[in-house]
């Protein structure tokens, strides 16, 4: 790959992504204390400018506050102190943030704080009369707005990056939102979107051969369609398609595609060898980097233009060491 190559697939600045400020080691929970994170600010601190919000404290409950729970219906809950059911605070903590989420129009992620009712992405309990939670959870309310607000952000929460997989996943959710704000939303034209679309190929493959197939047929037949409504559906199939890690199987096949491509270039001998360690990723041996250093080696010397432009190769720093632990 050449040096023009891996500036493009990374990022030459660090990237903007929200955090829910305790994270961060700010002191703005409710006893006054924080939850800072190291995976938060270790290596991805390196990669990532973090812009961070706390919602109860936008909404000026204060430090310390009482402390905070939904109640209700778990479809439309109601934000209370855990010890005064009569008062709704809902409406004070949604001015809060209200206009903070015009603001994210140019961030590429976001890291949220889990068992927040205001920040909790998923698991959130949510209060019957009688005390016990409902068996139903629930988003916190200002996650639950920021996913309604910015569909197509990656949003994850600090809890699960810590599984290595989800990490990687969200990770390179972000660098691939960042490269579509910059390349195409900020130059839009048909030409920008499917310069992204080839890129990503690869990427696309290794999620969802599927989405991979139809979104390269989707292009091809809307061109006359407006460019906004074809970037809006083209990246909402996209990042749907990215959501999930991708599984040992997708990353062989997109491993045996890139093989295909060296064809003339790599002997029957060294062929053999490098199918011999895509096997043993598929069984769980080696992991990522393993059979990708050995094909990047080839895609480097003798790979053509299309190879060494796709984004699988390096869609984010390689610093981040983080196909090391897939
Ligand atoms: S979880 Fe959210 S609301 Fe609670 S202290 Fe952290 S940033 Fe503030």
């Amino acid at each position: 790959m050449t040096d023009q190559n891996q500036t493009n697939n990374t990022s030459p600045h660090k990237i903007p992504v929200g955090i829910s400020s305790c994270l961060l080691g700010e002191n703005v929970r409710y006893n006054g204390g924080h939850t800072q994170s190291k995976m938060c600010l270790g290596i991805l601190a390196q990669h990532f400018e973090y812009q961070p919000f706390c919602p109860e404290v936008a909404a000026g409950f204060g430090i310390p506050r009482p402390t905070m729970r939904l109640t209700g219906d778990p479809h439309n809950p109601v934000l209370q102190f855990s010890d005064d059911d009569k008062q709704d605070l809902t409406q004070q903590l949604k001015d809060g943030f209200h206009e903070q989420l015009d603001k994210y129009d140019a961030v590429d992620g976001y890291i949220l704080m889990k068992n927040s009712p205001s920040c909790g992405m998923e698991r959130i309990k949510v209060y019957q009369e009688n005390g016990y939670p409902h068996e139903e959870r629930t988003r916190g309310l200002f996650a639950d707005a920021l996913i309604a607000a910015w569909p197509m952000l990656p949003i994850e929460e600090e809890g699960r990056l810590h599984d290595p997989r989800l990490r990687e996943n969200f990770v390179m959710r972000v660098f691939s939102h960042y490269h579509f704000r910059h390349e195409v939303q900020e130059q839009p034209t048909y030409h920008n979107l499917l310069q992204y679309h080839s890129k990503h190929k690869y990427l696309l493959m290794a999620h969802s051969q599927k989405t991979y197939k139809e979104l390269g047929r989707f292009l091809a037949e809307s061109r006359q369609a407006p460019l906004e409504e074809l970037m809006e559906s083209y990246f909402t199939r996209f990042t749907e398609a990215i959501r999930k890690p991708a599984s040992r199987k997708g990353h062989c096949n997109v491993l045996q595609h890139i093989l295909g491509h060296l064809k003339r270039s790599v002997s029957g001998e060294a062929r053999q060898s490098i199918l011999a360690v895509i096997e043993q990723y598929r069984r769980g041996e080696v992991n990522l980097t393993t059979p990708m250093t050995l094909l990047a080696h080839y895609v480097e010397q003798t790979g053509d233009e299309f190879v060494q432009s796709q984004r699988y190769l390096l869609p984010y720093p390689a610093e981040l060491g983080l196909r090391n632990q897939l």
